[in-house]
């Protein structure tokens, strides 16, 4: 089988994921089978319990899997769905090392790292390899991030792992390692030393990296690629640099001009098959130079960092590119606003010139009455808006307060309620596993015919995924949906569970208890997504 393993160094954030999805998007354009494995050290079994200020979002997979969000960033790129099995934690790992010794599957062995951990790992991404041979053959790779920094306490399991996978004459693994290159203020010459330690460090464990890719601000236009070159023993052309750009798409074009994947297929003997990618360039064109300037408000509580909303905020980029225009993300914090007082909503609205509200899922109560009254708003004002699981739970819970007239109308997640319009269902109400209650996987959703999200998607039914417990009460279906102007546009096959709602009076007012900000890639925007942009655009 063959491989691409990207190790990375100083720190996470270094783009090790937009590179990994940027050379998969290349040789997927090329017309070659991709699937991209990640490697992450943490115990954990999955990004379940992850706080978002620490890794960013928790992206879910099309098989319910709560993973780390470079998923995200892989699937952009791809258009292509990435199972939960091609997330590799050092939890899983462990977790099930130990059952198989409680199983008795290690009789009279010492169980160790070295061979069983390691053993599980590359079994786990075999597994991966296999399915991908089966359907594509030779002509087939799985590029395999790795996360951490190279030298990491919890790093050598995975480390001995990828030295091992290529000892396997089986095998072509391909080591891309990426580094930043340091520069201080005072001296714009790069510094290189770090970057030759963190190869030394890889060799010390028995990988020499193919290639290196630099990371570095985008002011820096020269890159010392000999010097690396003759310190670290890889040769100049494979030294790619790597600056950073106005946008991540702009990066398979950066290494597409260097012949990155060029090189990258003829060491795995395939004849070079220049990437199919002409739309993609004018996409980025787009982003680069927009005609027009739109601006959308993002309605959430961790709102300061900018990856715990990233799908959303990709998803919204996806849709702006669509419409030859640049979208202005303007970031209202609901948890940090003190005095709930509707005017405040109505001025900041007017003073950003927002045309359209996108409001993400989250949990807990932090920042929800705000959001109450952001919801009030732009139903009176015919604001367009996209409301997003947690946001639909909420439009929901307005609109039972202000226009159904249920005093203290709320979700049981966020106390007692004498309308409890949101709540568990009831077969999940005694069950004590936390994790258990989560509705994680991808549903289907029947259509009302005459509603907007039916015209939107051109069909009677969609699938999308979900992550959340609570769901509107279906006691209160029937007054929801009769006494006004909201229309639950629908839900599950038995007609319990409400997926959309819209109103009809509306420009564009769509609720979804499903997360489609992770249906969206660059080159396939995500229809809700598309038409919230669509419609803000028509408000201008
Ligand atoms: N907290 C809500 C629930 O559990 C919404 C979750 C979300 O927005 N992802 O149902």
């Amino acid at each position: 089988m063959k491989y691409i393993v990207v190790t990375g160094w100083v720190m996470s954030w270094t783009w090790k994921g937009i590179v990994s999805a940027s050379l998969g998007s290349l040789l997927k354009n090329s017309g070659y089978g991709v699937e991209i494995i990640k490697c992450d050290p943490y115990i954990q079994i999955d990004a379940w319990t992850m706080s978002p200020y620490e890794h960013g979002e928790v992206f879910v997979t099309h098989d319910g899997g709560e993973v780390d969000l470079d998923f995200g960033h892989y699937e952009r790129f791809l258009d292509q769905q990435v199972m939960f099995e091609n997330s590799i934690t050092t939890g899983q790992i462990y977790q099930s090392v130990i059952h198989k010794e409680r199983q008795g599957e290690y009789l009279w062995q010492t169980v160790q790292v070295i061979p069983h951990i390691v053993d599980e790992v590359i079994l786990r991404i075999e597994n991966v390899a296999k399915k991908l041979e089966d359907h594509r053959g030779s002509w087939a790779v799985v590029i395999i991030e790795i996360g951490g920094t190279v030298g990491d306490i919890e790093w050598p399991h995975f480390a001995e792992a990828m030295r091992q996978l290529d000892m396997n004459k089986d095998n072509i693994v391909q080591f891309v390692h990426v580094a930043p290159l340091i520069s201080h203020s005072y001296n714009s010459e790069v510094k290189t030393k770090p970057l030759q330690h963190s190869i030394q460090k890889l060799r010390e464990i028995g990988i020499i990296p193919d290639y290196v890719v630099m990371r570095t601000p985008s002011e820096v236009t020269q890159v010392p690629s000999e010097k690396i070159s003759m310190m670290c023993g890889i040769p100049t052309e494979n030294c790619i640099h790597c600056p950073d750009r106005k946008t991540i798409y702009q990066v398979p074009i950066d290494f597409e001009l260097q012949w990155f994947d060029k090189q990258v297929q003829e060491w795995f003997w395939w004849e070079y098959a220049a990437p199919k990618f002409e739309t993609w360039k004018k996409k980025v064109e787009v982003l680069m130079n927009p005609q027009k300037t739109l601006n959308i408000c993002l309605a959430g509580k961790y709102t300061e960092l900018e990856d715990c909303y990233l799908s959303v905020v990709e998803a919204c980029i996806h849709a702006w590119v669509h419409f030859d225009s640049k979208v202005e993300i303007i970031r209202l914090d609901t948890a940090e606003v003190e005095k709930k007082w509707e005017e405040y909503i109505a001025l900041f609205f007017k003073e950003h010139a927002i045309k359209g509200v996108v409001v993400p899922g989250w949990f807990g109560e932090r920042g929800v009455e705000w959001m109450i009254l952001v919801a009030k708003y732009a139903r009176e004002n015919k604001t367009p808006y996209l409301w997003i699981c947690l946001g639909l739970q909420v439009a929901v819970i307005e609109y039972a307060r202000n226009v159904l007239w249920l005093e203290g109308a709320n979700s049981t997640e966020f106390g007692t309620t004498p309308h409890p319009v949101i709540d568990l269902m009831n077969s999940q109400k005694d069950v004590e596993n936390k994790w258990w209650t989560m509705r994680l996987w991808h549903y289907e959703a029947q259509l009302n015919p005459s509603s907007k999200v039916s015209t939107l998607y051109g069909a009677a039914s969609c699938i999308d995924r979900h992550r959340h417990r609570y769901e509107v009460n279906p006691d209160y279906h029937d007054q929801l949906s009769h006494e006004g102007d909201l229309r639950l546009s629908w839900c599950s096959p038995d007609r319990m569970l409400v997926e959309y709602i819209e109103y009809s009076h509306h420009p564009y007012f769509i609720a979804t208890q499903a997360h489609p900000e992770f249906e969206s890639a660059f080159l396939d925007p995500q229809p809700l997504f598309r038409d919230l942009i669509k419609a803000s655009l028509q408000r201008e």
